[in-house]
């Protein structure tokens, strides 16, 4: 399943984050998802819950900021923002548009508790 493997990731990365500060617990990781990534919010989060377990990460707080898609429209030259894909022109509703923004999916940052039990963002 695509959502576990990047379930997976998410963890990983986080986890290493926060053995270089010095963490005990994660308390939440934000996660950029673009709105052209093909992921699906409840589906990762169902996935981040099991892939969490046993990790620092269990009971960590997942937050999705969703960011819009742009592109370039190869007709009219246009840069043009895109929700969905294939996208179609908003101007020429011609279909050759160039995807530019909207297929990320990353850590935009995570919260910690460190030894001393103070929080941080790393
Ligand atoms: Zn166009």
């Amino acid at each position: 399943m695509h959502e576990m493997s990047l379930a997976l990731r998410i963890i990983e990365v986080a986890e290493s984050e926060a053995k270089k500060a010095a963490a005990t617990r994660i308390s939440s990781i934000e996660v950029e998802v673009g709105r052209l990534a093909g992921v699906m919010a409840e589906a990762l989060t169902f996935c981040l819950d099991a892939a969490s377990r046993g990790t620092m990460a269990e009971s960590a707080k997942i937050v999705f900021i969703t960011t819009a898609g742009s592109g370039h429209c190869l007709d009219c030259k246009r840069d043009i923002s895109v929700d969905e894909f294939p996208a179609q022109c908003p101007d020429c509703h011609g279909f050759g548009v160039t995807i530019n923004n909207g297929t990320e999916l990353k850590i935009r940052s995570i919260s910690i508790d460190d030894n001393e039990g103070r929080q941080d963002n790393v």
